[in-house]
């Protein structure tokens, strides 16, 4: 992060703005190792050397150490890169159709193209959901299911139409199944596709549909989607075009814990050949209304154990995400004290984590988030979409003491 005397400041999209030095400034003072045994306090001495630890050592920490030593561990780095700056962003979540020639078993938000619930928004509808939100947002992050009749046209149609109406918001779209799948309906290759979303407008990838990176899990809980290579393969096309992504994991369907470390593993591989990815995401599994009955689900331990070991494994990825839409205001407040330094910003339409079951009220003012981030000792900070500029965020009036999100003080 380069230093500022102002609250302002700017990175380029690779550093997306993490202290070069970070390894210097970890502070290992505080560590208790009174609850750890033999193995996990050499991979701790590990951690604190800002060393790479391996996957079967991220194994044994995930399922080994107490987690107030891990969460010690993950904000330890965290506040290294960041200090106690917390990363938000101004977004809007349109969701273009929920048409989907696919069913993964985990999702709760696809319809079948002679459901009665199909919707697929025109580009007059969507540039109409975004309008009224126009002046406030930076962002507008958009997925959707694999329509059954759409080819690219229809998104670069849509892409540089947001671009005409709305020149300063980013747009923020697309999983790499959904780009795949552009590519099958469009007869063109990958990276073609990528180039001419690029061009009309798109400025990143979001990263979803990782679910876990394991193509056991992925037959059994998403069965048809991209397989795990391609995934990395279209991030890495990306990447290479200039398109920088997110990343993600779906933790608590079927998988293992070793399952869990190696994903990270093999994303913090392919960001070592290309830097693309800026942030990672974990979200646990919602239950309600889906179709995965033997989902083991996560509980709040599991969540911030998952979050923590993220940043642990992560070294190569800069930003950790506490996605709110999914983990609910509380989680997601403690997730900041366990590693995350990005909370989801204040977001509205978000359909798909609703409709199986998140309860985080939507159109939460900024003012709202800042308080939330203040009340964990964080420093709110807005960012732009690719984390070249941020800003340190002044709230416009003090909490109201009402429906705090956590106790405090
Ligand atoms: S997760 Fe995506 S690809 Fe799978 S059914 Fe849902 S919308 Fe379709």
């Amino acid at each position: 992060m380069p230093s500022t005397t102002s609250d302002s400041w700017s990175s380029n999209s690779i550093e997306a703005g993490i202290d070069h030095n970070w390894k210097d400034n970890i502070n290992s003072n505080f560590i208790d190792y009174a609850h750890v045994n033999n193995s996990v306090r050499i991979i701790i001495s590990k951690v604190i050397q800002g060393i790479r630890i391996t996957v079967d050592e991220g194994v044994t920490l995930h399922d080994e150490c107490d987690l107030p030593t891990l969460a010690y561990l993950a904000n330890m780095l965290k506040v290294a890169r960041y200090e106690n700056n917390i990363f938000f962003n101004r977004n809007l979540h349109v969701n273009q159709t929920n048409v989907c020639v696919l069913a993964c078993k985990f999702c709760a938000f696809r319809e079948g193209p002679k459901s009665d619930d199909a919707y697929s928004l025109s580009i007059e509808q969507y540039l109409e959901r975004i309008e009224p939100y126009s002046k406030h947002i930076t962002e507008v992050h958009t997925v959707g299911g694999l329509h059954n009749e759409w080819t690219i046209e229809y998104y670069l149609s849509l892409f540089e139409s947001t671009k005409n109406r709305f020149p300063d918001i980013q747009i923020k779209a697309l999983t790499a199944v959904e780009i795949k799948h552009i590519a099958k309906q469009s007869n063109l290759e990958i990276k073609d596709v990528l180039i001419q979303l690029r061009d009309s407008g798109l400025d990143s990838i979001p990263g979803g549909g990782a679910e876990i990176l394991d193509d056991d899990v992925r037959d059994y809980i998403c069965k048809g989607k991209e397989s795990s290579d391609e995934y990395l393969e279209i991030h890495k096309i990306a990447h290479e075009l200039g398109i920088p992504s997110n990343c993600t994991m779906l933790f608590g369907t079927i998988e293992t814990t070793k399952q869990r470390i190696s994903h990270l593993d093999k994303l913090r591989l392919l960001q070592d050949e290309t830097n693309g990815f800026q942030c990672f995401v974990p979200y646990p599994f919602l239950p309600d209304k889906t179709r995965l009955p033997d989902a083991q689900l996560a509980t709040a331990n599991e969540i911030l154990r998952t979050v923590a070991i993220s940043r642990i494994m992560l070294d190569n990825i800069p930003h950790i995400k506490s996605y709110r839409m999914n983990l609910g205001d509380k989680i997601s407040a403690l997730a900041l004290l366990h590693g995350a330094d990005d909370i989801d910003g204040t977001v509205s339409h978000e359909e798909i984590m609703h409709k199986a079951g998140s309860t985080t009220p939507l159109d939460q003012i900024d003012n709202d988030l800042a308080i939330l981030i203040e009340q964990m000792g964080g420093i709110p900070v807005e960012r732009n979409t690719d984390y070249t500029k941020f800003r340190k965020f002044r709230r416009q009036s003090p909490p109201d003491n009402k429906g705090l999100p956590v106790a405090y003080g």
